[in-house]
């Protein structure tokens, strides 16, 4: 690692790292087409589509995309001009906000992997039994909660993925079981509950949560595991949100292409969601998108696996960070393995944030925009606020051919990741916050 990154990590202050093993998109493609073939997130896309008159059908919220769960890409000029003002700084281009924050269904980004993994699973066992073929109207589903009832669904969890496999999952009838870390908020395990999953909670990290859910489903052959540190099935569900990206720049007229470069910040816990969603975006937009992930000072796992090259044997704990922060979506202490290798030649880099700063963001936002997201969404913030003046970013982008120029030209995506499920009374605490 390089050693002014590694420096500003061990300080606990916030900083950059630049990916350098970041390669053309040429050179891996097809090494990529073998590890997760194109038409494997294609078949993800058609998957969502099957299922959407169920969707509809179960949350009616969806209407209005006919049950395509997506969010909206919206413009966020005002808040560009006080991330200028309070980075002393310029922030080149159009500065957007994609609202995965108000995903329908689940009210974050999980509703895009946890939602397709329960799906796929539910297929699977429908067509298995001979009850569904792929052809028919998947809306008949909806009957069939006797036999999903005969099935448990478990998860480990610091709360947004248990939240929509939670919903998802008791939607359909199966028995839910979410295996819950000391980091999950109240509320949510609240909200759980009252749709009747089983929530088990552990004074213990992310990690551990994790290790006893898989360790007790595995000991029950009706029970399936969506397992947040391995599974190639969240991975797709999250890589499907880059074709649709795609179609909204299109609908919005925006170019994407070598004078229209696009960057996307991505707040990071285990990787899943983050690196999903980067991987099927290098496949879409090639080497014009640069993809930075967000995570906090104290809880930098992605970047210590990348760095280190350690991948998911990396431990924030060994580097003496602490791994507590209000951003609890990004409370992981490891990270994904299977995440963090391949997104080896795809990622530009991570930058790390302190906990005050994204009070900071959360309250900037509401006051600009109006839009209230949760702590660990505004994480991404950081990519805009100091694109021109982190000597980590600047270097990344004079090694790209990043010019003044063509940067007049970008296009920024800070990808809020989630917030609108939070209750009245949080939300107030939240805007109250001051660290
Ligand atoms: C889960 C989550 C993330 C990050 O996703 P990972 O797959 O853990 O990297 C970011 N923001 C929010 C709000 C989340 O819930």
């Amino acid at each position: 690692m390089s050693d002014s990154a590694l420096s500003g990590v061990l300080a606990h202050r916030p900083t950059c790292w630049v990916n350098p093993d970041k390669l053309p998109v040429h050179a891996v493609k097809p090494l990529c087409d073998w590890i997760v073939p194109e038409e494997k997130i294609c078949d993800a896309e058609n998957r969502l589509r099957r299922f959407a008159p169920l969707i509809e059908t179960v949350f009616p919220e969806t209407a209005p995309t006919h049950g395509i769960i997506e969010s909206d890409l919206r413009e966020i000029p005002v808040m560009r001009t006080e991330l200028e003002k309070s980075g002393n700084t310029s922030v080149p281009g159009r500065l957007f906000l994609k609202m995965d924050s108000h995903l329908p269904i689940a009210g974050s980004v999980k509703a895009r992997g946890g939602i397709y993994e329960v799906l796929k699973h539910a297929e699977d066992l429908a067509l298995d039994a001979g009850i569904l073929r792929e052809t028919d109207d998947y809306a008949k589903l909806t009957g069939y909660r006797d036999f999903f009832r005969r099935y448990t669904v478990q998860v480990g969890s610091t709360g947004n993925l248990g939240l929509s496999i939670g919903i998802m999952s008791a939607a359909l009838g199966f028995r839910v079981k979410i295996h819950m870390s000391a980091d999950a908020k109240q509320w949510k395990k609240d909200l759980l509950r009252a749709r009747g999953a089983e929530v088990v909670e552990y004074a213990e990290d992310y990690s551990l949560a994790v290790a006893e859910g898989r360790r007790m489903s595995d000991t029950d052959p009706m029970s399936y595991f969506v397992d947040d540190e391995r599974s190639m099935d969240l991975f797709l569900g999250y890589a499907a949100a880059a074709e649709r990206l795609r179609t909204q720049l299109e609908e919005q007229k925006i170019r994407i292409d070598e004078n229209h470069p696009l960057f996307v910040y991505l707040p990071a816990g285990v990787g899943g969601a983050p690196g999903g969603i980067a991987y099927g975006l290098r496949q879409t937009f090639g080497d014009h998108v640069h993809c930075f992930f967000a995570e906090p000072v104290e809880c930098p796992s992605v970047l210590l696996g990348m760095a280190t090259r350690k991948f998911g044997a990396a431990n924030v704990h060994d580097y003496g960070l602490s791994g507590r922060t209000e951003a609890d979506g990004l409370a992981c202490a490891s990270p994904s393995d299977f995440v963090t290798r391949i997104m080896t030649p795809h990622l530009a880099g991570i930058f790390t944030v302190d906990d005050r700063s994204l009070y900071r963001y959360l309250r900037m936002l509401y006051h600009a925009e109006g839009i209230e997201i949760e702590p660990s969404s505004c994480a991404a913030f950081a990519g805009p606020e100091r694109l021109r003046n982190d000597p980590g970013m600047v270097r990344y982008c004079s090694g790209n051919g990043l010019t003044e120029a063509v940067l007049t030209d970008a296009v920024q995506i800070v990808w809020a990741t989630g917030g609108s499920m939070i209750p009245p009374e949080v939300r107030r605490q939240y805007l109250e916050a001051h660290l």
